[in-house]
């Protein structure tokens, strides 16, 4: 599902601000970059646009990752201040390096937002280290070539990686920094509702004191969150600001540089996070306006701790609740992984249960109330299928509506391409007419003899 367009002006404690963000939000589209589209793309798909950047930009390689790729700082501005923002030290964590594409299309861009790129222009000198962690990112994967997570590497720099970014860091001497990362999506604000956007001025020691630079971050942080949490109302978090000694965000604060975590989570069926890259792209040129016209600065560095917190239960994909079903009533959750292509480009999901029993302290993106349905297992069609062309010659929605949940097609189906609402197997599946963790059963939902909801490979379907 998309956000909603804002186009009423609303009320706004510092004026101008609200606007821009407005502006931001609604014109998305005209700056967004359009050959990345989801969560898996590689180092040679950002490479080749860091290539094509106009003179305004400086791009200079500051460090090699461990097989040999080029990490790249990428410079805008010449004001007095230095803004570093770096991404993907997670190679999985891919939403913010896509925002930054998105913003270098905007600074190159020529319409009624000059005079701001102007002042940002002139205030700030604006780098950025899009993919930190490219090795991991060919990989998907979170960790660097040797299986180091990047982010638990500050003190003892083990990785060129992390090396990398410590360098960049002292020879700016950065006066702000953000770390951007992507959380899971089941991370929850409160265990009430999913944590789309995580903020966070890290702590850079275990008392979590406040000092001046770091009480500069609080007031950006939260001006950040004003800005942002109308398009997703309680849906903004501040992320765990426990010190963690070895992690990069807390040891850049202590270094002397304003720091700031973004994380992004879940939203909704947004599971490329195209909707979460736009609110990426709003935040950052955000917060560059705001330290380049130093909005931040009256706002009390107390209303940070306003913001409510993630919490610590996680917000499942889908729950059933009030399932009744081998002789019991139980609410049923479900939850998604994802199974790479061997290219690491493509996945499929698969679903499993995650939960069961008494769920009614957890929340889920998508739920249905059982409680007036007759729950029964998913049937296997009767009939195995030679290849994918018999599969499409059947009416797969009636079949859907007689109760056929499974099919066996022999060969030739390919889940990364051929994205079919049933659950196709290459042998005929174990009858699974039992509800177990780890399970992926397929269930419908029967009222008044017709069946009116299928659960297919963890998704609820309406028929
Ligand atoms: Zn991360």
């Amino acid at each position: 599902m998309k956000l909603l367009q804002f186009s009423l002006a609303f009320f706004m404690a510092l004026p101008g601000m609200g606007q821009l963000n407005t502006e931001l939000f609604n014109d998305y589209e005209d700056y967004s970059e359009k050959s990345i589209t989801t969560r898996r793309f590689k180092y040679e798909d950002i490479m080749s646009l860091i290539d094509k950047l106009g003179n305004d930009f400086k791009v200079k390689q500051v460090g090699t990752s461990v097989e040999g790729r080029a990490i790249k700082l990428i410079t805008y501005g010449n004001g007095p201040v230095n803004v570093l923002m770096w991404s993907q030290m997670h190679g999985d964590e891919t939403t913010a390096t896509r925002a930054i594409m998105d913003v270098f299309l905007w600074l190159q861009a020529d319409d009624q937002f000059n005079d701001i790129r102007d002042k940002i222009k002139s205030s700030i000198t604006w780098h950025f280290i899009p993919m930190l962690n490219p090795d991991g990112a060919s990989r998907f994967t979170r960790r660097n070539h040797f299986g180091i997570d990047i982010n638990r590497d500050a003190l003892r720099l083990q990785t060129p990686e992390g090396r990398t970014l410590k360098r960049v860091r002292d020879s700016l001497q950065a006066d702000w920094g953000f770390n951007l990362h992507d959380q899971g999506r089941g991370t929850s604000v409160e265990d009430k509702k999913p944590a789309t956007i995580s903020l966070l001025a890290p702590a850079f020691d275990v008392s979590k004191s406040i000092n001046e630079k770091r009480g500069d971050a609080m007031q950006l942080t939260k001006l950040m969150f004003d800005q942002i949490t109308q398009y997703i109302p309680g849906q903004m978090a501040i992320y765990d600001d426990t010190f963690e000694p070895r992690a990069f965000g807390d040891n850049i604060q202590k270094w002397g540089t304003r720091t700031i975590l973004i994380e992004s989570g879940g939203y909704e069926d947004d599971y490329e996070k195209q909707e979460i890259r736009r609110l990426n792209f709003v935040l950052l040129i955000t917060a560059a306006n705001a330290i380049a016209n130093n909005n931040y600065e009256k706002i009390p560095v107390t209303d940070y701790n306003k913001i409510p917190s993630n919490g610590d239960g996680r917000i499942r994909e889908l729950i059933l609740r009030n399932v009744q079903y081998e002789g019991l009533l139980r609410d049923v959750a479900f939850d998604r992984s994802e199974v790479d292509s061997e290219d690491f480009r493509n996945y499929y999901a698969q679903g499993f249960v995650t939960d069961l029993g008494d769920l009614s302290t957890s929340q889920s993106f998508f739920t249905l109330d059982a409680k007036d349905y007759e729950v029964l297992p998913g049937k296997v069609y009767e009939k195995e299928l030679a290849d994918v062309n018999a599969l499409n010659a059947l009416d797969l929605e009636q079949s859907l509506k007689e109760g056929y949940t499974d099919f066996v097609v022999l060969t030739g189906y390919d889940p990364f391409t051929m994205k079919q609402r049933v659950h196709v197997h290459s042998k005929k599946p174990a009858t699974n007419e039992t509800l177990r963790m780890g399970g992926n059963p397929s269930l419908l939902f029967k009222r008044n003899g017709e069946i009116a909801y299928a659960v297919i490979n963890g998704c609820l379907i309406k028929l």
